[in-house]
C-alpha cells in the first residue's frame, strides 16, 4: 500500500515520501504525476499530512490535544458503541465549548425518555441546567422599544451554566465563555474591528451570555403587526420598480417608483435621514431607530448613543416605539466575533460533533479523524436521537459536501492509499469503506462495521495486532485508520466495462453564427484558446496534461475539424444532418495539444476568418451536445464539452426551442413553467451524457431571451457549469469572460463520478441537491465534478440514534482523475446525537442551514407557486424558532423574541433568500436571470451562499491607508453608507464601488484621476492605475476579493444618486427592496408574530 504524498521525513508515518510539488493548484490531491495505475504507487506509502506531523508519534498520544484519548475510536466493548465515548468531557479544543459539556451533563436525560413532550421535559432541561438566565436564556434583552436591562446589571457567571465555568474556560482558552459565535463575556472588550453594526446602545449582548438573543419587537402584539403582515406576504402588489442584476442584465433600470406604502414603519417622529444629501430619497429603514451617522463606530455617534467600542455599561434605554436596527442581531458582528474567537487556532477534527468556525473565518484544519469542514459542513453537529424530536424542531438535517474542494497551501490534500489488487477494504454487508470508526476485534482478526454492525474478517494481508486499548498498532501509519479524508486507488472492478479508463478529453464547441462573429466573441475566444491549451489540468508533477482536445464550430450545421499532427492544415468536415448526429471522423479529432500544436494554431487563426462574413443567424443546440458526446463515446473516454453559445436554438433540429418567455406568468400558478424545460429532449440527452461521463460547461452570450431554463438542463444534470454574459461586447466583457474561461478550463475535474453517502444505522440520506443525475435513490451520478461543485444531502431518521455511538457519515466519491486514474475519495464525519433539543440548537450552523433552505426553495419553484415556496420557508423558520422558544428558552414575556445563539441570524439570512431574484424578482430581473441564478445556487457551497444572499459591504477610506487587512465590513443597509466615503460591495457575482457625493476631492483624485465627483464616469468598470497609496490599496483589495470567488466579478462604479445606484441598492439586503421584499427589521417583527401564533 502506498501513499504518494509529500512526506516530511520521519514519523509519524514512518517512511519517507516523495515530495510533491504542485498540489495546491490544479492537480488532484497532490498526487505526483503518476499516470498509470497502479505501478507508480509501489513505493512509498506514508506521508503524514502536515498537520498530522505535529501529533506525537504513535503510541504516545495522538489524541486531540486536550485529552489523552486517541482521536480514533478505540476499544470499547464491541457493539458499535464507544468510538468517541471517551471524548465526552473536557475534550474541547477550539470547538464550541458548550457542546461536549452539555451532552455529558448529568442532567441530560436518558435516551428516549426526554424531550418530546415539551411541557414536561423542558422544565427539566432548564432545571437541570441551572437557572435560566445563565444559559439557554436571554443573553440580550434587546428591546427594540426599550432595551431592558435585565442581564446587564448582573451578568451571569462566565460559564455557560452547565457545569463549572472553569472547565470551559480552561478548555477553550481564547474564548472563555462565548458560545459559538457568541458575544463578549463581561469585561471582554469588543475587538476593535467590530465596530459597525454593533449595537449602538449597549444591549446586554455584551455582557450576557451568548446562548440566546432576545429582544422585544416594538409594539408587540400591537398595532404594527398587521401592517407587517401585509407587507410581507409575497405576491401582493409590490411589483415594484425594477431591480437589476448588473452581470446578467444589460440595461439600466428605470427610476424607482415611490416606495410601497404597505411597509409601514412606525410613523416616525423621526428626523429625516441623510439630511446632508439633498434629494436623497429616504429609504424605508430610515424610519427605524434614531438617526445616526451611517457609521456610528467611525466617529460622531448619534446623540445619546454610547461610544462604540467602549465597555458595556448599563444599557441606555432608547426612545420607545422603535426597533433599533442596531439592537437586532448583526451579521457583521457575528462574523467578526467568530473571526476573533476562532480564527487564530487550527480547527482540529479529532472531536466528534464539533461545530467548525464560520465560513467567513480564516482558519486552518488539522485532520484527526473527521473530514475537514472544507469538505463537509452540517446544519447541526448534534442531531436528535429520534425522528419525533427532529420533526418537532423542524431543523433540517443536512450536509453540504464539496468532495474535491480546494485546500489552502498549508493543508495537505488527501493521501492516496493503494491496497493493491484486492482493492479498498470494505464492509461485506453495507459496502462502507475502511475508516477510522471501524472497530477491530478478536485480536485484530475481524472488524465490526461502524455503519451496519456487521462483523467482517480482516484479510490476511491487512492483519495487524491491536494495542492494549484495542487499537491497531499501525493505526497512525494508515490514513484510512486515522484520517477523516483520504483516497483509495480503485481497481479495475471499479471501472466501466472492467477496463481502466483512458484519459479524458476536452471538446471546444463554438457558435459561429452572426451574433457570435459580430460581437467579436469568436475572434477573442480563438485567440485565447491558443495559449489556454497550455494550461489544461494535469496531475501532480506531470509535464503535460493527459487531456486530449477537439474542436467543433456550428451554426445550424456542425463543422468538425481534423487537427492530426501529420496534417499541414486542419481539415473541416461539415455535418448538416443534425437530426441524426454522427461524428464524421475519429482519427485526428481528439489530439494531444503539443503534438498537434501547429495545426491547432492554424485552425484557431482560420476560424474567425472563415466565418467573418456569415449571415447565418440560426443555431442548433442539442445536436451540438450530441456530437460531443458521440465523439467521446467513439474515443471511449470521459470528458468535458465547452459550449460557447449565443442564441435561442430555433433552427430545425432536435431540441429546437421557441420563445416562451412570458412575464405575465409571474405570481401566477403557472410561474413554475418558467423554470421548467420546455422539452424533454434535453433530459434524455443529459442522461446519455452522464452514461458516457460527458460533462457540459455552457458559456452563454445572449442578446435576448435564450431560455436558460432549458439550455441549462444538460450542464445541470452532468455536473457542469453555466456562465452568462448578456449583451456581450468584447471591450466591456472580455476580462470577465476570459477570466472565467481560464479558470474553468484549468479547474481540476473528476470525471465519470458516482457519489454515495452512507450513514450509520438510524439515519439515511434521503434527498440531494446539486448539479448531477440520479437514476436510483442512492447514487449521485456526476459526469463531471469540479473543485467548486457542492452536493447538499438531507438526512432523515429511519430509527433511533444513540447518544453514545453518535451518527456517522461516509461520503465516497468514485471518479476518474484528469490523468485517467480511477480513484475513490472518502470523507468521514462523526456527529453527536442528543435527547435534549437544546443540544440541537446549540450546535447548529445557520450558514449551512441557509444553504440547504435556499436550495430546497429553489428546487421547489419548479413544482409549486413561488408564493407557496416563500410561505413554506417562513413557516419552517417560525417553527424552528418557536420550538426553541417553547422547549429551550426560559419563560419570559411573550413580547420577547428569543433566538438561539447559533441561529440568531436565521431571520435576516432567510429574509435575503425570500427576496432573492428567484423568489421575488424585481421588474427588470428577466426570466433567464432567474433560471440562471437558480441554477448557480444549486451547486454553491456554504461560503458562496453566505455572501450571495448577504453581500459584503466594505468601507474604503475609513481604515488606515497602510492597513493591509481587509477593512471591516458594515451591514448591508443604506443607512450604513456615509456620503463622505467609498464602499466596495460584493456578493460573489457582482462587485460595486459606490462613491458618496461628498467624498473628499483628494480621494476622488487619487482613485479616479479626475478633479471632482461630478467628473467620475458612472458605470466605469476599470479603475485607473495610479501611483498613490489609496489607488493601490483599492486595486489590491479588488484583486483579493476576486481571487476569493469562483467567478470573476466585474466592477461597476456607482455614484451616489446616479441612476445606476438602483442596481447597487438591490444588494443592500437589510433594507426593504423595490420588489417588495421586507426590510430586516420588518421581517423580524413578522417572524416574531408568526412564532407567537405558533406558541399560542
Ligand atoms: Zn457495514
Amino acid at each position: 500500500m502506498n501513499v504518494n504524498q509529500s512526506a516530511p521525513p520521519g514519523p509519524p508515518y514512518g517512511q519517507p515520501q516523495p515530495v510533491y510539488p504542485g498540489y495546491h493548484q490544479s492537480s488532484y490531491g497532490g498526487q505526483p504525476g503518476s499516470t498509470v495505475p497502479p505501478t507508480p504507487y509501489g513505493a512509498s506509502y506514508n506521508g503524514p499530512v502536515p498537520g498530522y506531523q505535529q501529533a506525537p508519534p504513535p503510541g504516545v498520544s495522538r489524541a486531540p490535544p486536550s485529552s489523552g484519548a486517541p482521536p480514533v475510536s478505540t476499544a470499547q466493548a464491541p457493539g458499535g458503541q464507544a468510538a468517541y465515548g471517551q471524548f465526552g468531557q473536557g475534550d474541547v479544543q477550539n470547538g464550541p465549548s458548550s457542546t461536549v459539556q452539555m451532552q455529558r451533563h448529568p442532567g441530560s436525560q436518558p435516551f428516549g425518555s426526554a424531550p418530546l413532550a415539551p411541557v414536561v421535559s423542558q422544565p427539566t432541561v432548564l432545571q437541570s441546567y441551572g437557572p435560566p438566565p445563565t444559559n439557554t436564556q436571554v443573553t440580550a434583552q434587546l428591546a427594540g422599544m426599550q432595551i431592558s436591562g435585565a442581564p446587564a446589571p448582573a451578568p451571569p457567571p462566565t460559564g455557560l451554566g452547565y457545569g463549572p465555568p472553569t472547565t470551559l474556560a480552561s478548555a477553550s482558552g481564547s474564548f472563555p465563555n462565548s458560545g459559538l459565535y457568541g458575544s463578549y463575556p463581561q469585561g471582554h472588550a469588543p475587538p476593535l474591528s467590530l465596530a459597525q453594526g454593533h449595537p449602538g446602545t449597549q444591549p446586554p449582548q455584551h455582557s450576557a451570555l451568548p446562548q440566546a438573543s432576545s429582544f422585544t419587537p416594538p409594539a408587540s402584539g400591537g398595532p404594527r403587526m398587521p401592517s407587517m403582515t401585509g407587507a410581507l406576504l409575497p405576491g401582493q402588489g409590490f411589483r415594484g420598480p425594477p431591480v437589476n442584476q448588473p452581470n446578467h442584465v444589460s440595461s439600466p433600470p428605470p427610476q424607482a417608483l415611490p416606495l410601497g406604502t404597505q411597509m409601514t414603519g412606525p410613523p416616525g417622529p423621526l428626523p429625516p435621514m441623510h439630511s446632508s444629501q439633498p434629494g436623497y430619497q429616504l429609504q424605508q429603514n430610515g424610519s427605524f431607530g434614531p438617526v445616526r451617522d451611517p457609521q456610528p463606530n467611525y466617529g460622531s455617534p448619534y446623540p445619546g448613543a454610547p461610544t462604540f467600542g467602549s465597555q458595556p455599561g448599563p444599557p441606555q434605554p432608547l426612545p420607545p416605539k422603535r426597533l433599533d436596527p442596531d439592537a437586532i442581531p448583526s451579521p457583521i458582528q457575528v462574523i467578526e466575533d467568530d473571526r476573533n474567537n476562532r480564527g487564530s487556532e487550527p480547527f482540529v477534527t479529532g472531536v466528534r460533533g464539533q461545530v467548525p468556525p464560520l465560513v467567513t473565518t480564516n482558519f486552518l484544519v488539522k485532520d484527526q479523524g473527521n473530514a475537514s469542514p472544507r469538505y463537509i459542513r452540517c446544519t447541526s453537529y448534534n442531531i436528535p436521537c429520534t425522528s419525533d424530536m427532529a420533526k418537532q424542531a423542524q431543523v433540517p438535517l443536512a450536509a453540504v459536501i464539496k468532495p474535491l474542494a480546494r485546500l489552502p497551501p498549508e493543508e495537505a490534500s488527501p493521501y492516496v492509499v493503494d491496497h493493491g489488487e484486492s482493492g479498498p477494504l470494505r464492509c461485506n454487508r453495507c459496502k462502507a469503506y475502511m475508516c477510522p470508526f471501524m472497530q477491530f476485534i478478536e485480536g485484530g482478526r475481524r472488524f465490526q462495521c461502524c455503519f451496519c454492525s456487521c462483523i467482517n474478517d480482516v484479510p490476511p494481508q491487512y492483519f495487524q495486532h491491536l494495542d492494549h486499548t484495542g487499537k491497531r498498532v499501525d493505526a497512525y501509519d494508515r490514513p484510512e485508520l486515522s484520517l477523516g479524508s483520504y483516497e483509495f486507488l480503485a481497481t479495475v472492478d471499479y471501472c466501466k466495462n472492467n477496463k481502466f479508463p483512458s484519459p479524458p478529453a476536452f471538446i471546444f464547441m463554438i457558435d459561429v453564427s452572426y451574433n457570435a462573429i459580430r460581437s467579436g466573441l469568436v475572434r477573442l475566444l480563438c485567440e485565447e484558446l491558443k495559449s489556454l491549451l497550455d494550461f489544461l489540468p494535469r496531475e501532480g508533477g506531470a509535464e503535460e496534461s493527459a487531456i486530449r482536445v477537439g474542436f467543433v464550430t456550428y451554426n445550424k450545421v456542425l463543422h468538425f475539424y481534423n487537427v492530426k499532427s501529420s496534417l499541414a492544415q486542419p481539415q473541416m468536415m461539415v455535418v448538416s444532418d443534425v437530426a441524426d448526429m454522427f461524428v464524421p471522423l475519429l482519427d485526428g479529432f481528439l489530439v494531444n495539444v503539443n503534438e498537434s500544436r501547429t495545426v491547432i494554431t492554424s485552425l484557431l487563426d482560420q476560424i474567425p476568418e472563415m466565418f467573418a462574413d456569415t449571415r447565418e443567424t440560426e443555431t442548433v443546440f442539442a445536436p451540438v451536445i450530441q456530437a460531443g458526446m458521440e465523439a467521446l463515446k467513439a474515443a471511449e473516454c470521459a470528458g468535458k464539452l465547452f459550449l460557447f453559445h449565443t442564441s435561442l436554438p430555433i433552427a430545425e433540429a432536435p431540441g429546437k426551442l421557441k420563445n416562451r418567455d412570458d412575464r405575465k406568468l409571474i405570481n401566477t400558478d403557472k410561474e413554475k413553467t418558467l423554470f421548467q424545460p420546455q422539452t424533454g429532449t434535453y433530459q434524455t440527452l443529459a442522461k446519455e451524457c452522464v452514461a458516457q461521463g460527458c460533462c457540459v460547461d455552457l458559456f452563454l452570450f445572449p442578446n435576448q431571451y435564450v431560455d436558460v431554463a432549458t439550455l441549462s438542463v444538460v450542464p445541470q444534470l452532468t455536473g457542469g457549469s453555466v456562465y452568462k454574459y448578456a449583451c456581450f461586447q468584447v471591450e466591456n466583457d472580455q476580462e470577465r469572460f476570459l477570466s472565467d474561461l481560464c479558470r474553468d478550463v484549468q479547474k481540476v475535474v473528476g470525471f465519470d463520478a458516482v457519489m454515495r453517502v452512507r450513514t450509520s444505522t438510524g439515519i439515511r440520506a434521503v434527498d440531494f441537491f446539486g448539479a448531477f443525475y440520479m437514476s436510483n435513490t442512492t447514487d449521485v451520478e456526476l459526469a463531471g465534478l469540479d473543485v467548486d461543485k457542492t452536493v447538499t444531502v438531507e438526512f432523515k431518521h429511519d430509527d433511533r440514534l444513540n447518544e453514545e455511538s453518535g451518527a456517522l457519515l461516509q461520503c465516497a466519491l468514485l471518479y476518474t482523475s484528469c490523468a485517467g486514474q480511477r480513484r475513490l475519495r472518502i470523507h468521514n464525519l462523526a456527529l453527536n446525537c442528543c435527547t435534549q433539543l437544546a443540544d440541537l440548537y446549540r450546535n447548529c450552523e445557520t450558514d449551512t442551514l441557509i444553504n440547504y433552505m435556499a436550495k430546497f426553495a429553489y428546487r421547489g419553484v419548479l413544482n409549486s407557486p413561488v408564493k407557496t415556496v416563500r410561505d413554506n420557508l417562513i413557516t419552517q423558520c417560525a417553527q424552528i424558532l418557536a420550538c426553541y422558544r417553547k422547549n429551550c428558552a426560559s419563560p419570559s414575556s411573550a413580547g420577547q423574541l428569543i433566538l438561539p445563539e447559533c441561529m440568531k441570524l436565521l431571520p435576516v439570512y432567510l429574509n435575503c433568500v425570500l427576496k432573492s431574484d428567484v423568489l421575488q424578482p424585481g421588474a427588470e430581473v428577466t426570466t433567464d436571470d432567474r433560471a440562471y441564478v437558480r441554477q448557480l445556487v444549486t451547486s454553491m457551497d456554504v461560503a458562496e451562499t453566505n455572501v450571495f444572499f448577504y453581500p459584503r459591504l466594505l468601507p474604503l477610506t475609513k481604515s488606515p491607508i497602510d492597513s493591509t487587512t481587509e477593512p471591516p465590513a458594515v451591514r448591508a443597509s443604506e443607512e450604513r453608507l456615509s456620503n463622505g466615503d467609498i464602499y466596495l460591495l460584493e456578493n460573489g457575482l457582482n462587485l460595486f464601488l459606490w462613491v458618496g457625493a461628498s467624498v473628499q476631492q483628494g480621494v476622488v483624485q487619487s482613485l479616479f484621476s479626475v478633479s471632482s465627483f461630478s467628473h467620475i464616469t458612472s458605470g466605469l468598470s476599470v479603475l485607473p492605475v495610479l501611483d498613490n497609496p489609496l489607488s493601490k490599496k483599492v486595486r489590491v483589495l479588488i484583486d483579493s476579493l476576486r481571487a476569493q470567488r469562483s467567478r470573476y466579478m466585474k466592477l461597476i462604479v456607482v455614484k451616489q444618486e446616479d441612476k445606476l445606484e438602483m442596481l447597487f441598492k438591490h444588494f443592500l439586503v437589510e433594507d426593504k427592496s423595490l420588489s417588495g421584499g421586507a426590510s430586516y427589521v420588518d421581517f423580524l417583527c413578522h417572524m416574531h408574530k408568526e412564532i407567537r401564533q405558533l406558541l399560542s
